[in-house]
């Protein structure tokens, strides 16, 4: 029995696909002060850059994909509370290396982003969940 193949969600998924294995293999950076992914010279990548029509390197949106204290550009690698009480904290913030090894100090939560802020202010204050839709 033939099956019917929908190509648009076929392409969709191709796309997700590529984006997938960009997202895993590409490498990070920061260019005009802004969070990139690029190839790194690598054919594989250089193929799905070029299937999906992006630039080398690809600019991305700085929220969701940067450390979220404020002028930090770095890659976002940790998920934590802030400080060295961090059940105390209300605030859960995604972090780069360096910033979440200052988080490990006594230090001062240094300025905060505002879209980190307004997110982390929809936390229901009892169970510490963002509602849904909201990430
Ligand atoms: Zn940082």
């Amino acid at each position: 029995m033939k099956r019917n193949i929908d190509w648009s969600d076929l392409a969709m998924l191709y796309k997700e696909v590529l984006e997938d294995m960009i997202f895993q293999f590409g490498y990070r950076g920061i260019k005009n002060k802004k969070p990139v992914i690029h190839t790194a010279g690598f054919s594989a990548l250089e193929r799905a850059f070029k299937a999906l029509n992006w630039d080398d390197p690809h600019y991305l949106p700085e929220e969701g994909y940067t450390c979220e204290v404020v002028g930090c550009m770095e890659k976002d690698t940790a998920g934590t509370h802030f400080g060295i009480l961090r059940g105390n904290s209300k605030l859960y913030l995604r972090l780069c290396s360096f910033h979440y090894r200052l988080s490990c100090c006594a230090l001062p939560l240094p300025p905060i982003k505002q879209y980190a802020l307004d997110r982390e202010a929809k936390r229901d204050s009892i169970t510490n969940i963002l509602p849904t839709g909201v990430c």
